[in-house]
């Protein structure tokens, strides 16, 4: 049975980005793109997943976030060695990090300037400036630490999301 509802916000993006809209690129778009903006691990979302009942293998989570971002659909953030996230939001922009939580925020493009940039090596173009601003939460005055808030993704609880449809 071909999935093919009036309008579906996951199964549209899948076709304008040209992948055909698989079980599991259906399934795992929905966690990713039918919330708020966010940012995933690969084993956040397949944990996600799981806990959904759409049982993909760990590697099925990977290839289908690698060819998300080859269609444009997610960004790359690798934040250190080993740690990368993948982000909905595609547009420029820039990240607060905390290596304590592993939590990532947003920062829009425009709350940071360079003053200078480093001319590229012979036969290169500069195609793109990322910046992560490691912070950590400092200790209050009551003694307890801040907290950035879980409004934007990261470990956060995921947003609710329609069914996947059976194939
Ligand atoms: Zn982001």
């Amino acid at each position: 049975m071909a999935i093919e509802p009036t309008f579906d916000v996951t199964i549209t993006k899948l076709r304008a980005a040209g992948l055909r809209p698989t079980r599991p690129r259906v399934g795992l778009g929905r966690l990713l793109f039918e919330g708020p903006p966010r940012h995933v691990s690969a084993e956040q979302l397949y944990q996600e997943a799981r806990s959904r009942r759409l049982f993909v293998s760990l590697a099925t989570v990977y290839n289908t976030l690698h060819q998300f971002v080859a269609a444009g659909l997610l960004r790359r953030v690798v934040v250190h060695t080993g740690q990368t996230f993948f982000d909905t939001k595609v547009d420029d922009h820039h990240h607060f990090y905390d290596e304590r939580t592993g939590f990532v925020r947003d920062i829009d493009e425009r709350e940071i300037a360079f003053a200078r940039l480093p001319a590229p090596p012979p036969g290169y173009a500069i195609t793109g400036v990322e910046v992560i601003v490691r912070v950590e939460a400092q200790p209050a005055v009551d003694g307890k630490r801040a907290e950035l808030p879980s409004v934007e993704g990261g470990a956060g609880e995921p947003a609710p999301v329609s069914p996947v449809p059976r194939s």
